[in-house]
């Protein structure tokens, strides 16, 4: 995500400066990317679709907790097409679920996402 933040196999790093929303928003966006994006994916999945699910599973945790967020204009500056977002809604739809399933605490559903949910691992 830009300046913003970046993520390199289990380790995120966030701009400090960065207010509270918006800063969830990248850390969201970055935890995404390491769901999906780790190993041979980050070779087969353009950047153009990987910044579009990393995104948009961002926006929809961040809606899923009342929070505003503007991935609109991020998605806008890739050239996101409709096209392209119905091919990522499945992986969307999924990677929200987990990172949703961490956050809440949600024993059953966290399996997959353990990896981003451990302190320190
Ligand atoms: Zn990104």
């Amino acid at each position: 995500m830009g300046v913003q933040g970046f993520s390199t196999g289990g380790r995120i790093v966030i701009r400090k400066s960065l207010e509270t929303p918006a800063k969830a928003a990248v850390i969201l966006h970055e935890l995404s990317h390491e769901l999906l994006h780790r190993g041979e994916d980050r070779k087969t999945i353009s950047k153009r679709q990987r910044e579009l699910e990393a995104e948009a599973t961002a926006y929809v945790v961040m809606r899923r907790f009342g929070i505003e967020h503007v991935a609109s204009n991020y998605l806008a500056t890739y050239n996101v097409d409709g096209e392209q977002l119905r091919e990522s809604l499945e992986t969307i739809s999924n990677a929200a679920k987990r990172l949703i399933a961490v956050i809440e605490g949600d024993q059953q559903n966290t399996e997959a996402a353990e990896t981003v949910a451990s302190p320190g691992g």
